[in-house]
């Protein structure tokens, strides 16, 4: 029998990197530079040119990042942004925390992204901008997502924080809209040694509205042009990313491997996939299949030493925290037909051929 294949390990990639990642920590230990500084510039100069944009800012975490990125287009108390029902819930706390108000809207029935024909429907005068999410990795339909922006004037930000690496026609994700924004929580494809985030954006102006809002909106020591916040990476996070971001290719490619083995694979009828549309290249952060009897599924799997989570159990709109909003059963029924019936499997680099074969098996054996 073969021994338990968690969903997510972490274990084994950092293992595979623990002298580099401790020599690196040598020297932030060594120069004393643990909150923003080299390390974090080192960075933040190696992640804008992997993505494609002009700048890339790092700050504490993935939250943080939507905060900002709200903060510095200006959005706040009276306004609207649109954001998918079906995403991990801190893309709403952006919104939130920036005092404006999440409004959602419904994602597609095969691909599970945001459903860009809902989005015009959701569009009020005091809405502002649109955040798209690149959920499990796979990108929205960026280009028809724009084309709504861009006709009612909105901001188009993308949350990546599942999609570090993955491409929209060709072309990374991360800087199609005004900003995109990342979260290198652990568990995310571009994790790191800590707590930590990013944004990446072309425009100049908000690079250093960015830098100045994460740093106690000062440019200069200790002039505090607005109310800020502390908001920096830490060095040693910055230094575990920059190493970490050499390997992402290959773990990302690794991924994808495994997620075409279970595509072309798992062969159930009882078993739903995420549909792949022709401009969608993406680095499965999860692989979330759907099915009928989710408890029933999961004890199966269970039986066979396959652990399942599910992402995510509950809507955005439907959550407690948003009760006031006023929104209920029924709103956006892909999403929380979703919601009660995901089931993620096992996905990460480091699962081995045998292990992809025995997930299959089993859940054929369904
Ligand atoms: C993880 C995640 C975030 C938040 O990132 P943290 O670093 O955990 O704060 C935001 N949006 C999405 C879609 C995420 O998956």
């Amino acid at each position: 029998m073969i021994n338990k294949i968690p969903c997510l390990d972490l274990n084994g990639q950092h293992q595979q990197i623990k002298q580099e990642i401790f020599a690196a920590f040598e020297k932030v230990y060594d120069a004393t530079a643990f909150s923003g500084g080299p390390f974090v510039a080192e960075f933040e100069n190696a992640f804008a040119p992997y993505i494609g944009a002009k700048h890339a800012i790092g700050v504490s975490n993935g939250t943080i990042a939507l905060h900002l990125a709200m903060l510095a287009l200006g959005i706040g108390p009276g306004d609207e942004v649109i954001i998918p029902a079906n995403t991990f819930i801190a893309t709403a706390w952006g919104v939130s925390h920036a005092g404006a108000t999440p409004v959602f809207v419904d994602c597609d029935a095969n691909n599970w992204e945001i459903n860009p024909a809902k989005i015009e429907a959701a569009i009020t005068p005091k809405t502002k901008a649109i955040i798209g999410v690149h959920l499990y990795g796979q990108p929205f339909d960026i280009n028809a997502v724009k084309a709504i922006a861009d006709k009612h004037n909105l901001y188009l930000v993308e949350d990546a924080a599942q999609a570090q690496g993955a491409r929209y026609h060709d072309q990374t994700v991360g800087a199609f809209g005004e900003m995109a924004c990342y979260s290198f929580y652990p568990g995310k494809n571009l994790g790191a040694c800590g707590e930590a985030g990013g944004i990446t954006t072309n425009n100049d102006k908000y690079s250093e509205h960015l830098r100045s809002l994460r740093n106690h909106g000062c440019t200069v020591r200790y002039y505090h042009d607005e109310i800020g916040y502390n908001y920096r990476m830490g060095g040693l996070e910055g230094a575990s990313l920059t190493i970490k971001l050499k390997y992402l290719e290959g773990w990302n490619n690794r991924r994808r491997a495994i997620a075409k083995r279970y595509q072309n694979e798992i062969v159930n009828p009882k078993i739903k996939m995420q549909s792949k549309d022709s401009w969608s290249d993406g680095i499965y952060h999860l692989f979330v299949v759907t099915t009928e009897d989710k408890e029933a599924f999961v004890k199966h799997l269970g039986d066979n030493n396959v652990i399942a989570a599910f992402h995510y159990p509950v809507p955005c709109h439907l959550q407690k925290a948003y009760a006031h909003l006023g929104y209920k059963v029924g709103d956006f029924p892909n999403s929380e037909y979703l919601a009660s019936h995901c089931v993620s499997l096992p996905m990460y680099a480091e699962l081995t051929d045998e292990q992809v074969d025995h997930v299959i098996s089993t859940i054929n054996k369904y």
